[in-house]
């Protein structure tokens, strides 16, 4: 007889990587009878896989929890699991601060988080899944996990913290695990990680994140392979080639470089000077045609002096990159920098910001008119009304550009 599991609701906050995780979650849960609901007023049981890394994302984590913890205690909810980055780095404060709560799990001990949440659901773990998702995103496109953890020391980041250190995942899993989301028709794999050019050095030194493209652009029906989250310093020249040779590898290179000057550099222990830095991002574009260039820079770091600031928004004028985020300084605990004092103003940190994504805007503008007569292969993502939303090689989902079809201007 089958035993009525409660449905459970998950909720991802975060990142690709949480995203990811959340995605083994989920196939255990269902390969366990256990209904998955999406609307949380059904869901008799809620698991939040939460974000800890800036203040922002810390906040809406903790506002999650007190929600579910709410609905909890006016009767509307039997459980509350909290898993992920948050619950990782300030377990003993949450425990604490918010006991309403029925379980915290640590974001770095997968197997045995998932065995202890599924566990408190009173099901079993299925090792036969290794490699399974139970996938998110749009049937069509997928995010590829390949390493957990950090070894870089960037003095502003606490992801080591949560983390650990680098740990890449062995060439054989991800290939099993590419293959089975290519059999579901997954035609775009993005490739991710926090630092997806160290892959392989914990096995033998080397950084052979090239080995990791070749043997997914194998795969059958994969079309496209993006690769995200790059470091720039001792970046890997062999994937250069890699990228430009192999034919469903976008010419696309996500690399956050985070600041150009070498005072901030050198303050945020990114392992690179400017010039360096300028070598290797015109060498990409020089040796991989129609390369698109997307970074992130983070602004009102506390060594950014005025000088600092004008010197990176003079770069990004001159450098126009072709894809840009830029985030502000959020002070975390536990890392370098929140040793230092957190001297600039909110108020000028987010006019930074603006002043930047400004230019970009001009830049982005400039580009897309470059583009008019061009042909590109699009990969449709959705119809919206009567037109068709998608992407080209140049644009990596939920955080580039949209390309509307069918759109009479
Ligand atoms: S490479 Fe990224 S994840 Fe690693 S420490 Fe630096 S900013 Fe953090």
């Amino acid at each position: 007889m089958k035993v009525k599991k409660d449905k459970v609701k998950l909720i991802t906050l975060g990142c690709s990587k949480n995203l990811v995780d959340s995605e083994f979650i989920l196939a255990q849960l269902k390969s366990n009878d256990i209904e998955i609901v999406e609307d949380e007023d059904l869901a008799e049981n809620v698991i939040i896989n939460t974000c800890g890394f800036i203040e922002e994302a810390k906040q809406e984590s903790i506002n999650t929890i007190l929600k579910a913890v709410s609905r909890k205690n006016s009767g509307k909810l039997k459980g509350v699991y909290v898993a992920g980055c948050l619950s990782d780095r300030y377990k003993s404060d949450l425990e604490k601060d918010i006991p309403e709560v029925d379980m915290y799990f640590g974001a770095t001990d997968k197997p045995q988080t998932l065995i202890g949440i599924l566990n408190e659901l009173g099901v079993d773990y299925k090792k036969n899944l290794v490699g399974e998702r139970s996938q998110t995103t749009p049937k069509h496109f997928s995010y590829l996990k390949i390493s957990e953890g950090c070894d870089n020391p960037c003095s502003f980041c606490a992801i080591p913290i949560m983390r650990g250190m680098h740990k890449s995942k062995p060439l054989q899993d991800i290939v099993t695990e590419a293959q089975k989301l290519a059999s579901k028709g997954v035609k775009e794999l993005i490739i991710i990680g926090q630092d997806t050019t160290y892959w392989g050095f914990d096995i033998d030194r080397r950084r052979r994140i090239s080995e990791v493209l070749k043997a997914v652009s194998e795969i059958n029906g994969i079309e496209w392979i993006r690769l995200m989250y790059a470091y720039p310093s001792r970046f890997p020249e062999d994937l250069i080639g890699t990228i430009r040779d192999l034919n469903n590898v976008c010419n696309y290179i996500d690399i956050p470089i985070q600041h150009i000057s070498d005072n901030v550099l050198k303050s945020m222990r990114r392992g690179i000077t400017k010039s360096n830095l300028v070598g290797l991002l015109e060498k990409l574009r020089r040796d991989i045609p129609g390369l698109a260039l997307r970074t992130t820079l983070i602004t009102g770091y506390p060594d950014e002096t005025e000088k600092d600031f004008d010197e990176l928004v003079d770069f990004v004028k001159e450098f126009r990159f072709d894809r840009l985020g830029v985030f502000t300084y959020s002070h975390e605990d536990d890392t370098f920098a929140a040793t230092l004092p957190d001297r600039i103003p909110r108020k000028e940190k987010l006019s930074r910001q603006k002043q930047l994504l400004d230019v970009q805007k001009e830049i982005s503008h400039a580009n897309n008119m470059n583009m008019i007569g061009k042909n590109l292969k699009i990969l449709i993502d959705r119809k919206e009304n009567d037109q068709y939303v998608g992407r080209s090689y140049l644009d990596a989902p939920e955080i580039d550009q949209e390309v509307l079809w069918g759109v009479k201007i």
